[in-house]
């Protein structure tokens, strides 16, 4: 399953992700639409990626794609700007989204305040930010 990528590089003002060591192959799932965790042979999933298994030690653990779909443990609005580059953005949610395949993950979560709450479904789409990444963010499906 694969979420949409829309290109923002003109308009992103935000951090812009540089793949290396372990989380190349998240980035480069994500430019296609695919967006990955790792799935130790231990049974342990996690994300973001790691060198190793932060459950038994194994070196890199290969990577799985996610359906994309996850619900929303919790969420803040910021009116402040965390970041350089967000200014404009404000106020923008960040949420804490639990993937169906048991991985937590923080992003953006690109939707009113006033329609989102705890526990509802989200799907991932994605937003090139660069030649060579696309960040994950998700909207209330
Ligand atoms: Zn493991």
């Amino acid at each position: 399953m694969t979420g949409r990528v829309e290109d923002r590089r003109e308009e992103w003002e935000g951090p812009v992700p540089v793949p290396t060591g372990a989380t190349v192959p998240f980035w480069a799932g994500a430019l296609e639409g695919e967006l990955r965790y790792q799935a130790c042979d231990c049974g342990h999933r996690q994300l973001y990626p790691r060198a190793v298994c932060t459950a038994c030690g194994a070196e890199d653990p290969p990577f799985e794609a996610s359906e994309g779909v996850g619900t929303i443990y919790t969420y803040t609005v910021c009116h402040v700007p965390g970041e350089p580059g967000f200014g404009d953005r404000v106020p923008y949610v960040v949420g804490a989204i639990d993937l169906a395949e048991g991985p937590r993950l923080l992003a953006l979560l690109d939707a009113d305040p006033d329609d989102l709450e705890i526990g509802a479904t989200v799907g991932v789409r994605f937003w090139q930010v660069s030649d060579e990444a696309a960040i994950p963010v998700f909207v209330p499906e």
